[in-house]
């Protein structure tokens, strides 16, 4: 059934809508990206991110070369990518992070380990970030594209959620592994900048605007159970108590939809 719907979604161009047009996407502005992701909240996570997909920002930074290889397959929804930033101690602060990449020869040796990373055993590479300058304690983060068949890289454990079935959130190991020069998405060590393109759509759109989908399919439910629900000989809805529950709620979600559209707008 994906599969179909991809088909559909790509031919409206709502596959990859976040990618700029230049690159083959639909080329949706924030608010638009908001609103189409505020409508992908009255479905389920799984379903949006197979027949949906936004292609990370972080991907944006690929040169030329890059692009061909790891940019438009995913457009194309040939090939599927995950972002491989947090690790055990490195969360919120994505600064803390411990997997360094080295020098070796004109290339790269990435050691390290990631957790929590989500879609990890339906990916065929990851956008991993590393330490690349260990004399800056940790503070000199770059961005490196990984083949997950690379010898040394490990799609272990799926950590199990309690919600978002149909997909995985894995614990990544990295052994030694040899990058190409090539693997280095953008310049050296601007990796937190490039991240952060990334996490403000997520947060913007995959979360926030999401969200506010959710809850407003979750009140059509209870909207329609208060409705059909009789107790005493009425609707339950009929009761002041359940009508000023559903009212607040509705203000709630009214106010959610202006916070995340507004703040769409001015992205
Ligand atoms: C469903 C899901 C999918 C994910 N997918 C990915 C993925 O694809 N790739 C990836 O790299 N990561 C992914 N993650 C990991 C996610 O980015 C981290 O969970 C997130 O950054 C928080 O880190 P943490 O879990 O280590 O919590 P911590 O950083 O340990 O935070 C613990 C608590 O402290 C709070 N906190 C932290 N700092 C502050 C502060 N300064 N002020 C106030 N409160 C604070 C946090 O809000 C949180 O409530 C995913 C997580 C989930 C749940």
């Amino acid at each position: 059934m994906a599969s179909a719907i991809f088909e559909k979604s790509n031919t409206l161009g709502l596959y990859a809508m976040n990618v700029p047009s230049e690159f083959g996407g639909a080329g949706l502005s924030a608010l638009e990206t908001m609103m189409v992701e505020e409508h992908f909240g009255h479905t389920i996570d799984i379903l949006a991110r197979r027949a949906f997909r936004n292609v990370y920002e972080v991907h944006f930074g690929c040169d030329e070369a890059q692009r061909d290889r790891w940019l438009y397959p995913c457009v194309s929804g040939d090939r599927t990518v995950s972002i491989a930033i947090t690790e055990p101690e490195a969360g919120s602060d994505a600064r803390a992070i411990t997997t360094k990449a080295q020098k070796d020869g004109s290339g790269w040796l990435l050691n390290g380990r990631k957790h929590l990373i989500s879609d990890g055993l339906f990916s065929d590479f990851f956008v991993v970030s590393a330490v690349t300058d260990l004399s800056t304690g940790g503070r000199s983060i770059s961005l490196f594209l990984v083949d997950k068949e690379s010898p040394g890289v490990v799609a272990a454990r799926d950590q199990n959620m309690m919600g978002l079935k149909g997909t995985s959130h894995v614990e990544l190991f990295f052994d030694d592994v040899h990058l190409d020069a090539d693997s280095l998405i953008g310049e050296l060590e601007s990796g937190m900048r490039q991240i952060r393109t990334t996490l403000g759509r997520v947060c913007l759109a995959q979360v926030g605007a999401r969200s506010v989908g959710k809850s407003a399919q979750i009140m059509d439910l209870a909207v329609d159970y208060a409705r059909t629900r009789k107790r005493f000989g009425k609707s339950i809805g009929e009761f002041q108590m359940i009508q000023s529950m559903i009212a607040l709620d509705t203000m709630k979600l009214g106010s959610g939809l202006y916070d995340t559209t507004s703040s769409g707008g001015w992205s």
